[in-house]
């Protein structure tokens, strides 16, 4: 069994890659919840619903999010009302949030309802919250105030400084049924090329998860979301920079390197492979831009390569 963390759209790139060379239903991917918020009453459940929807091919690829050819007509009817509309949520899309709400508020839990959604869009390996319990992404601005995820990033477009990164709720949550074990059982543990600050971040800071990853340190591997000192897409370099880490390959490796043995780094960082080594995580170099699903087939074979594991 292979165990993974994800967050959102650098990782579904990545899972599509994985699912290919390996039978799925030895996966189990632990997803970050710490973007998880409420919309118009409705739990969404955002790096989730990027895989989900990914790997059920129903992804809108031009986005990264919702769905493909969705309409956004319940939006433009809740404008009336002036309700907030800027988290843009597609009249397909609602029905996953509008399900998984009913569910929770019945007493499911996320696990299940996520487990349920999956089965549905057709996956085959196994989609697990990193936790039940609710956790949230809190970034502070110089001005003092602190800003949910979703309000910094999609209604203020990232665009205020940010000093400081908390996780709301992680101190008491528990990590879901099976996460823990996961990571304990595991052949391997990858770490998709996913936002170090704000996807893996709020995994490694539900109570078990960083002790059970430095238990297996020696069979953990990840890939740098970092090429040539930029991020591919999203803000994970403007983070990593305004918290005070190098915004490189390297930054990465220091972040991980207490837990994690092995970094993929791309390619045009070939020159920085001894400074990743220095740090004392061994680097492999490798073309790591998934510009298609052959190429996020290539990168996976690379990364299990790297920890011996047998693939197609
Ligand atoms: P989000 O939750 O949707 O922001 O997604 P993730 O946290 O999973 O992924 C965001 C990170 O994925 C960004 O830092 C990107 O640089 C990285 N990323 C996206 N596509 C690629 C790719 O093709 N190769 C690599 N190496 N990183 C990528
Ligand atoms: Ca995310």
């Amino acid at each position: 069994m292979l165990a993974v963390l994800a967050g959102g759209v650098g990782a579904a790139r990545f899972l599509r890659g994985l699912v290919q060379i390996v039978p799925t239903d030895e996966i189990v991917v632990v997803v970050n919840t710490g973007d998880d918020d409420v919309f118009h009453g409705l739990h969404v459940s955002p790096d989730i619903d990027t895989i989900t929807y990914t790997l059920g091919n129903g992804i809108n690829p031009d986005t990264g999010w919702g769905l493909a050819g969705d309409t956004f007509r319940v939006l433009g009817a809740l404008e009336r009302y002036g309700a907030p509309t800027w988290f843009r949520l597609g009249d397909a899309d609602l029905a996953t949030h509008l399900y998984r709400t009913e569910r929770l508020a019945s007493g499911s839990t996320l696990s299940e309802v996520t487990a349920d959604i999956a089965r549905a869009w057709g996956l085959g390996f196994t989609v697990v919250p990193m936790s039940d319990d609710p956790i949230a992404t809190r970034l502070s601005t110089p001005d003092g105030e602190e800003l949910r995820m979703q309000e910094w990033f999609v209604q203020l477009r990232a665009g205020p400084e940010v000093t400081a990164v908390r996780f709301e709720g992680a101190a008491t949550a528990r990590a879901a049924p099976g996460v823990i074990e996961a990571l304990r059982e595991a052949e391997a543990i990858v770490v998709c090329p996913s936002n170090p600050i704000i996807s893996i971040g709020p995994i490694l800071a539900v109570p078990g998860v960083l002790e059970a990853l430095q238990a297996r340190r020696a069979r953990v591997v990840g890939v740098s979301p970092i090429i040539a000192g930029a991020t591919v897409k999203g803000p994970a370099d403007r983070l990593l920079r305004s918290l005070g880490h190098e915004v490189s390959c390297v930054g990465v490796a220091r972040l991980f390197s207490a837990w994690c043995s092995t970094l993929v780094i791309d390619e045009a960082d070939e020159a920085r492979a001894p400074q990743v080594a220095a740090v004392g995580t061994s680097a492999v170099v490798a073309p790591t831009l998934m510009t298609g699903p052959a190429e996020a087939a290539a990168l996976a074979r690379v990364v299990l390569d790297a920890v011996g594991i047998a693939h197609t």
